[in-house]
């Protein structure tokens, strides 16, 4: 059964007009990931360049088309994590670089530190080699008449809190049933200067740990924080439910206890997987078996055979 990926595009709703490209890059990215898996390598290098792969694509909330804050600027937060080891590592409120789940495996693997925040975590982007951006390549077109829209008295606190389109984020258990999460963000849409969100923090944005499995998360970060989703999921499958029964129970919980909405990516040491959400749609894909899984409304699950000569 192993090894498997699987990735979402962002908890949400996802405008008609976007929902072509939006399932075609979660499964280019989902493809990505699992190339890595099948030629024997790990999760953790499956769920980045997975991650990587939708960062650079303008059609998510990560990296190039991240919604901006309050006032105009990119600022990104992102997170890897090893389940062999624990290990973890984070990037928040971090500008001007295309790849911010790079720089937090980075921190992962340079630092004695788990997060690196803002100018802090440029300086050691820098440090690392990694070139520096300038901010307009980040932004695409319908980020900024996005941001315009919902500034003062026209602003819609629906979309500011829950985005149009979405956070990326991915999990794997790889041949040697090691598990990995990563999550990458812009954030909400018009958030004030220096809000850090879900995705940094370890156990709300994703945790990974080989002994239970591993989860990224996506919808309303201050919510996520609150019942810190990833580990309360991973908790529920500690206690014996599926990675389905827990994710679901996980979303349940936060809806009832904060009001939030969200999605998950879930997958147990043996390979069994899930996406769920409890906002009208979440964008995802898995790969597993040479088949090519995937989904946008609650209940949907397309499959491809992976084809391998195109
Ligand atoms: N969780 C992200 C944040 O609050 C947003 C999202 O997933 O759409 O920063």
């Amino acid at each position: 059964m192993l090894p498997v990926v699987v990735v979402h595009g962002g908890a949400g709703v996802v405008p008609r007009e976007r929902s072509d490209v939006s399932c075609k890059g979660v499964q280019a990215a989902v493809r990505g990931g699992y190339t890595i898996l099948r030629e024997g390598g790990s999760a953790l290098d499956a769920v980045v360049e997975a991650v990587t792969l939708l960062e650079n694509n303008p059609a998510f909330n990560a990296g190039c088309g991240s919604v901006l804050n309050v006032k105009g600027d990119v600022e990104m937060d992102a997170m890897v994590m090893d389940g062999r080891t624990l290990a973890s590592g984070a990037v928040s409120a971090v500008r001007n670089i295309a790849n911010p789940t790079q720089l937090a495996r980075l921190v992962m693997d340079k630092t004695s530190h788990v997060c690196l925040t803002a100018g802090g975590a440029s300086e050691f982007a820098r440090a690392m080699g990694i070139q520096e951006v300038p901010q307009e390549s980040l932004i695409t077109d319908y980020a900024r008449m996005r941001w315009k829209k919902n500034l003062g008295p026209g602003a819609n606190p629906v979309e500011s809190q829950m985005g149009k389109m979405g956070t990326v984020g991915a999990v794997a258990v790889d041949a040697e049933g090691n598990a990995a999460c990563a999550t990458s963000t812009g954030g909400i849409l018009n958030k004030m200067e220096g809000r850090v969100g879900d995705t940094a923090c370890i156990g709300s944005g994703g945790y990974a740990d080989n002994k239970v499995g591993a989860v990224s998360t996506t919808g309303h970060g201050e919510a996520i924080m609150k019942v810190t989703l990833a580990r309360l999921i991973l908790f529920h499958m500690e206690q014996g439910m599926s990675a389905a029964a827990a994710s679901d129970a996980g979303l349940a919980y936060m809806l009832e206890r904060v009001g939030g909405l969200a999605g998950v990516v879930t997958v147990d040491p043996q390979g069994h997987w899930a996406a769920r959400f409890s906002s009208l749609q979440m964008v995802w894909a898995a790969a597993q078996n040479q088949k090519l899984h995937y989904g946008i409304y609650s209940g949907d699950q397309f499959t491809q055979v992976i084809d391998d000569t195109h």
